[in-house]
């Protein structure tokens, strides 16, 4: 099923999302349901808040052919490599605005998957990046929060314009 996603300034956003005590089948479906609506978005990653469930849960797939789901439940950033790399930052729920984030190249993410087994997965580049910035959603942090002040509102100016252009359209 495909699910509403939530744009800034919903205040779901900015939660601090709740670790999930049992993977069951109501976290199962939900992780379906978020594939199935980054993959529509298209996106290459989503986390649950951005899906309106304050929950610690995100998928990914930066693949091309899109045949690597990755299914992440508390997922927890147990390494950071010394060495960073800046590229440009896009989010669903922050449609049509973009900005150069520095984030580590690598990093160690420690997660249960859809089973509750609990795994390591070592990423880096593209990967990288995308977890982290999933794994933000989960504290309540944008990418915009990673940009200089001046950088931020200026930003956030021009995505409250469009949006407001946006909103007649819709309703
Ligand atoms: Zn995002």
């Amino acid at each position: 099923m495909i699910l509403r996603i939530r744009t800034y300034p919903d205040p779901v956003l900015r939660r601090r999302a709740a670790p999930v005590e049992r993977v069951d089948e109501r976290i199962r479906r939900l992780l379906d349901d978020m594939l199935e609506t980054m993959y529509a978005a298209p996106g290459i990653g989503l986390a649950a808040p951005q899906v309106g469930e304050s929950v610690r849960v995100i998928v990914a797939d930066v693949s091309e052919e899109k045949n690597a789901p990755l299914r992440m439940v508390n997922p927890e950033i147990t390494w950071r490599s010394e060495t960073t790399a800046v590229a440009e930052e896009g989010c669903l729920s922050l449609p049509e605005i973009y900005g150069e984030v520095e984030r580590p190249e690598a990093v160690e993410v420690r997660y249960l998957d859809e089973t509750g087994a609990e795994r390591t997965l070592r990423a880096e580049g593209l990967l990288a990046r995308c977890l982290q910035h999933e794994i933000d959603h989960l504290d309540g942090v944008l990418f915009v929060d990673h940009l200089s002040p001046v950088r931020r509102s200026v930003l956030l100016r021009r995505y409250e314009k469009l949006r407001r252009q946006r909103t007649p359209a819709k309703v």
